[in-house]
């Protein structure tokens, strides 16, 4: 990476979230080269100036720092390690800042095969939704070695505001599930609270009023409230993305010995509807799950 002048960035994967991170940097003055699975969800970065590479090898041969944020673990294995892959365009000296929510193992993976050709990597999954992600405001949690942190944090900067590293190659990925454990037992607290509001016939912002602020305060209250209110079921972050999520985390606390009957119970409700049909839908979408409930639900056997 040249230190006179602002890297030269590359961005592979341009939806919801990567087209507002990317833009950011952009908007710092860096020059990127972009690919995305559909090309026209790059075309407002393309009109912005950004330059269309016709694979991630490509990206990663036009860049100093190449930012992966894709959707599934398998997206991740195709952009980074296939044949056309970042590895196998990046230059000795690159840096890679997978940004995506995926498995600490891969990312683990990931790590070892960048070090064996010269370029140092990173795992930085994010919180903060695509508010988050458009108003530069994101949590980023890191994984990976403190001086390739460092030479990569004035980037990270730009879209996110908090901004942490938490260990070797896999922390931030592990960190991520933790946040992704944390969301999942809220939403369906956050949807019980609402069923219950509306059918006691309160009017739902001013319980907000009278909640919001409290104990039971949360980003998922806030955000998920008022667009459930108006009818926007849209993503945000979308459901078939949270499974992905919620399964990981599953897998590895599995791995680790743990049950953990929160994320168990929010990961089947969840996954009933994908089976719905509603797998596209934002996280908020839980309320029709739990609408359809009704009394005295079976909900499989306790987990103790
Ligand atoms: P998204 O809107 O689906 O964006 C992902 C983008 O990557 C899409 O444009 C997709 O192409 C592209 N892509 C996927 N696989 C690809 C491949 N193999 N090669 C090239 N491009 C590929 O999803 P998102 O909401 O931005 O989420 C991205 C990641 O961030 C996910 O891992 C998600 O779990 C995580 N995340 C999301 C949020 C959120 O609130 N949205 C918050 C935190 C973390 P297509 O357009 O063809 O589908």
């Amino acid at each position: 990476m040249e230190s006179t002048d602002k890297p030269r960035v590359g961005w592979i994967g341009t939806g919801i979230m990567g087209a507002a991170m990317c833009g950011h940097l952009m908007a710092a003055g860096h020059a990127a080269t972009v690919f995305t699975r559909t090309r026209s969800r790059a075309e407002p970065l393309l009109q912005r100036g950004a330059a269309w590479a016709e694979t991630p090898a490509a990206v990663a041969a036009a860049a100093d720092v190449v930012f992966t944020m894709v959707g599934y673990p398998a997206d991740v294995r195709a952009v980074v390690l296939g044949a056309t892959g970042v590895l196998a365009g990046a230059r000795a000296g690159t840096i890679l800042v997978d940004m995506s929510t995926s498995e600490p193992s891969l990312a683990r993976e990931i790590d070892a095969a960048a070090r064996a050709r010269g370029v140092a990597a990173l795992d930085a999954p994010v919180s903060g939704g695509d508010v988050g992600a458009r108003e530069a405001r994101l949590s980023i949690m890191v994984g990976g070695d403190a001086d390739t942190f460092a030479r990569v944090r004035p980037l990270l900067a730009l879209m996110g505001k908090t901004i942490v590293l938490q260990g070797p190659a896999g922390s931030g990925q592990h960190t991520k599930m933790v946040n992704q454990i944390l969301v999942a037992s809220s939403m369906i607290g956050v949807c019980e609270g609402l069923l219950y509001a509306r059918r006691a016939g309160l009017d739902v912002p001013t319980v907000l009023a009278s909640v919001a602020g409290g104990a039971a305060g949360s980003w998922s209250l806030a955000n998920y409230v008022p667009r459930i209110e108006r009818g926007d079921l849209e993503p945000g972050f979308m459901i078939e993305h949270f499974v992905k999520d919620m399964k990981i985390a599953l897998a590895e606390s599995r791995r680790m010995g743990l049950t953990l009957p929160g994320l168990d119970l929010a990961e089947r409700l969840y996954a009933r509807l994908v089976d719905a049909g509603h797998g596209r839908k934002g996280i908020q979408a839980l309320l029709l799950a739990l609408e359809q409930l009704g009394d005295g639900a079976d909900l499989g056997p306790r987990l103790t």
